[in-house]
């Protein structure tokens, strides 16, 4: 029998929460340098007015709602189903805000939960259902695979040019 000195301890596994999964759909730079704690300029006017709007956007339904390493804007119950809202300032980045809900709805099912989603994009007036299915499920459990990669490597990914670059946090850093 081991000692305790002897006891080798089992590699934690990495907790994946929806806000990597965007970051990773975004720019993987970004997300490495969020992954290591490398916090962007709070004063940044779109993460300012993203915070005020996560705030107040549908304050009648509740507040955040956190399950294992994810923060889900919103989960309701509309006639008798579960529904994860999640919502964004802009469809801009609309693929990415896709497999953040899909992964947000796997979280769910793998403790045993069915749920729907829901992109809310309020500025725009714009609502759009999201069904979790196989191929879902295949991206989300992708995505996840690759975020280990990336946030594994002791550099970050090379800065390169994104459609989001000029809206993101880390613009200054990436490009000054
Ligand atoms: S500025 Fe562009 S390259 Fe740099 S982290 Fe943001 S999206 Fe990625």
């Amino acid at each position: 029998m081991n000692t305790d000195e002897e006891r080798v301890e089992e590699p934690q596994p990495l907790a994946i929460g929806g806000t990597w999964v965007w970051y990773y759909a975004i720019c993987h730079r970004e997300l490495w340098l969020m992954a290591h704690a490398i916090t962007p300029d709070e004063d940044d006017e779109n993460l300012q007015y993203g915070r005020f709007m996560h705030d107040r956007a549908y304050q009648r339904e509740g507040e955040e709602v956190s399950v294992g390493a994810s923060k889900m804007d919103r989960v309701i119950e509309v006639q008798g189903k579960v529904v994860v809202v999640e919502i964004k300032k802009s469809s801009r980045a609309i693929e990415s805000a896709r497999l953040q809900l899909a992964n947000y709805l796997v979280e769910l099912e793998n403790r045993g939960i069915v749920a729907q989603g829901e992109l809310r994009f309020p500025d725009e007036r714009r609502r759009e259902s999201l069904v979790l299915d196989d191929s879902w499920r295949h991206r989300v459990e992708e995505a996840h695979h690759h975020i280990a990669q990336i946030v594994a490597a002791h550099t970050p990914p090379p800065v390169k040019h994104v459609a989001w670059c000029g809206h993101c946090a880390y613009r200054d850093l990436c490009w000054a």
